[in-house]
């Protein structure tokens, strides 16, 4: 018995995601947003096979999170879970191209059940037809995904601070951004309400956490561009010793774009 959940970021940036999550007795995705090919490369990474797994959660439908559900369902009949328009349009992309798949539309704040995996979707702020993020638990513990996010609502703040653990974006660092190469309306895209967040955003959100007992942090979805591990954790260190909050007894992790063989483990 595992007794715990395992997170394995297996890809992680705005070129592709595709996190493992894995409890005593499931193992499921959220978003698969590489190649096929790529998919079971990460599966095996963790000695893993695609008919181990039991569910994969799609946040929404930008490629970095669906490129490679086509084939995925093509190949396999694995139940896909997606929020409300999302799994429509889903449905829709995989009857043009002849695939009969197994789509399950799941609703904001109305939890479901994958095995022993409580999983609970609810609603982000992001330019996207039914964005959601994650909250998962387990016999033992309980874990919030969320990346693609212009804004931390109060409703997300909420799933957080009744977590565990936290997987949550920071895109961008705002001055690498600022003087980066992206023309001016993808710029001002990823700044919005309905974007991404920046470093300062999550830092703050980590802040607010921290001050009330929350220790277990991950990093996720980092703009290859527009920021770096170093930056990133620079701007959370910072932030937390400027509100006298001391960094020793929070853990503060960045998942690698690709294939790192990180495991995190919530007890
Ligand atoms: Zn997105
Ligand atoms: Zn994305």
């Amino acid at each position: 018995m595992i007794k715990m959940l395992n997170i394995h970021p297996l890809y992680s940036s705005s070129s592709g995601n595709m996190f493992h999550i894995e409890s005593d007795k499931t193992d499921i995705l959220i978003d698969v947003g590489v190649s096929y090919k790529a998919i079971n490369e990460g599966l095996k990474e963790i000695n893993k096979n695609i008919s181990d797994i039991s569910a994969v959660l799609i946040t929404h439908e930008h490629v970095d999170h669906i490129k490679g559900l086509s084939l995925l369902c093509r190949k396999n009949s694995i139940p896909i879970y997606a929020c409300g328009k999302t799994a429509n349009l889903l449905s829709d992309m995989l009857k043009e191209k002849n695939i009969t798949a197994d789509i399950n539309k799941v609703f904001y704040g109305q939890p479901f059940k994958i095995n022993d995996l409580e999983i609970t979707p609810f609603e982000t702020s992001h330019d996207a037809i039914s964005p959601c993020g994650y909250n998962i638990v387990s016999n033992t513990s309980k874990l919030t995904y969320a990346t693609d996010l212009g804004l931390v609502s109060d409703e997300v703040f909420e799933y957080l601070k009744f977590s565990d653990y936290s997987v949550i974006e920071a895109n961008y660092d705002k001055t690498m951004l600022e003087f980066g190469k992206y023309p001016y309306p993808l710029k001002h895209r990823i700044k919005s309400d309905l974007g991404h967040l920046s470093n300062d955003d999550t830092a703050n959100i980590v802040t607010k956490l921290a001050s009330i007992g929350k220790s277990q942090f991950l990093f996720a979805h980092l703009s290859q561009n527009n920021n770096n591990k170093e930056v990133l954790l620079n701007t959370i260190e910072n932030k937390l010793l400027e509100n006298d909050i001391p960094t020793s007894n929070i853990s503060l992790n960045v998942a690698s774009k690709n294939l790192s063989g990180e495991v995190y483990n919530i007890c």
